[in-house]
């Protein structure tokens, strides 16, 4: 297959597929063997090397889709960062990790890292200066997610492959809330791009798995500490992420287009005193988002008036579910007050620009009208 040439739709649907040569079936077959023979083969094959039939096929897809040569995949997001960081990392080394990151990753940098008597320091912002002021002599990485959780700050991706190209440092990105049909950072300069596989690849809510895209030398240096960490992913659930990434791009485009929308509504809301969402013209970020996303995703996240309670406002709603994850294609909301950020007191959160009131909605792939039916209903219930 000439695949340079294809279409989004065409890599999702087709790229890595396996051919059914014994029965002719129109889709992969599942190889669940755990067991293969070593003697006058190529390559030994065993799941925890990464390298089974299904782990392979699956793996050509997403490099794809992230305009990498080579990806791996595993049983976690959190599989996939904690691997490809302590493939880079060692003893006597230094992170620079944005202010902002997942609350997991966030627990395995301050839990873990110094364990292996690796120093880490997070930037105090977005900023040029905010991320070179934190560069140290022994800095190895710079680790970066955009757009960030919960307020879908951005940061300039072509900016960070700068700094750490003029400082000899490995750029990493968490790429998961952009998906690679919103963004391909390795585009713009970024070395190494991780996914976790739970949210918009697999897009159903009933997948955990994870992902990293790069180049072939940076996935061969990822891939040895891997197959000694083993966090390889079950190949049932690797055949049934690529039936979910068949319509990737299909979902995440009409998550997209519902997200934009409802993000206009809810800016016009009296009851709604602020939205985030970076493809509104006036998100303080909008110029960075434009220039390196495709789509501004199905995330969002917006403030109540300080007299609505957040609580019951998402209780009263019937379509749109309470719910922690995020990125399935039913419409969910969280509070973050009261999940992600709740180990810090209501000042500190206060600081953060997390308020009782702030809503994140995971915009799924239901009817525009119905969604914001299910919204005024909601609006309606709380104010009463
Ligand atoms: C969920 C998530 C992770 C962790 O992924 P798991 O699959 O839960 O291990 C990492 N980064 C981001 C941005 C996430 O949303």
């Amino acid at each position: 297959m000439k695949s340079k040439k294809l279409g989004i739709n065409t890599i999702c649907t087709h790229v890595g597929e396996i051919e059914d040569t014994q029965f002719k079936g129109a889709i992969s077959p599942l190889f669940m063997a755990s067991s293969y023979a070593y003697e006058d083969v190529d390559v030994i094959r065993y799941p925890r090397y990464f390298n089974t039939p299904n782990q392979e096929g699956l793996c050509k897809k997403i490099a794809m889709l992230e305009h990498a040569e080579k990806a791996l995949i595993f049983g976690s997001g959190m599989a996939a960062i904690s691997t490809t960081l302590l493939a880079f990392l060692g003893k006597g080394d230094h992170i620079v990790i944005q202010k902002t990151i997942y609350g997991g990753a966030y627990n395995f940098m301050v839990e873990e890292l110094n364990k292996f008597g690796i120093e880490y320091s997070f930037t105090a912002g977005f900023s040029e200066e905010n991320f070179t002021s934190t560069i140290q002599t022994n800095t190895k990485v710079i680790y970066i997610e955009t757009p960030s959780n919960p307020l879908l700050q951005i940061t300039d991706l072509e900016m960070i492959a700068r700094i750490a190209k003029q400082h000899g440092i490995l750029s990493i990105i968490d790429n998961t809330f952009a998906s690679p049909i919103n963004q391909n950072p390795l585009d713009f300069g970024i070395d190494i791009s991780i996914h976790s596989a739970t949210k918009y690849l697999s897009g159903h809510s009933d997948i955990c798995a994870g992902a990293v895209a790069a180049s072939q030398e940076h996935i061969q240096q990822i891939w040895r500490v891997a197959k000694n960490l083993g966090g390889s992913l079950s190949d049932y659930t690797v055949w049934l992420l690529e039936r979910s990434m068949k319509t990737l791009a299909i979902r995440v485009k009409a998550q997209n287009r519902n997200a934009e929308k409802i993000a206009i509504w809810l800016q016009k809301h009296p009851l709604v005193l602020q939205v985030y969402y970076p493809g509104l013209k006036d998100h303080p970020d909008y110029k960075i988002a434009r220039k390196q996303m495709k789509g501004y995703t199905g995330m969002l996240s917006f403030e109540l008036v300080e007299s609505l309670d957040a609580n019951i406002f998402m209780k009263s709603m019937e379509l749109i579910k309470q719910s922690q994850s995020f990125a399935g294609v039913e419409s969910t909301m969280v509070s973050p007050a009261n999940t992600s950020h709740s180990m810090l007191d209501r000042e500190e959160r206060k600081l953060q620009g997390i308020s009782d009131g702030l809503i994140r909605f995971s915009v799924g792939i239901e009817e525009t009208e119905d969604l914001i039916a299910d919204l005024k209903y909601g609006f309606d219930k709380a104010k009463s």
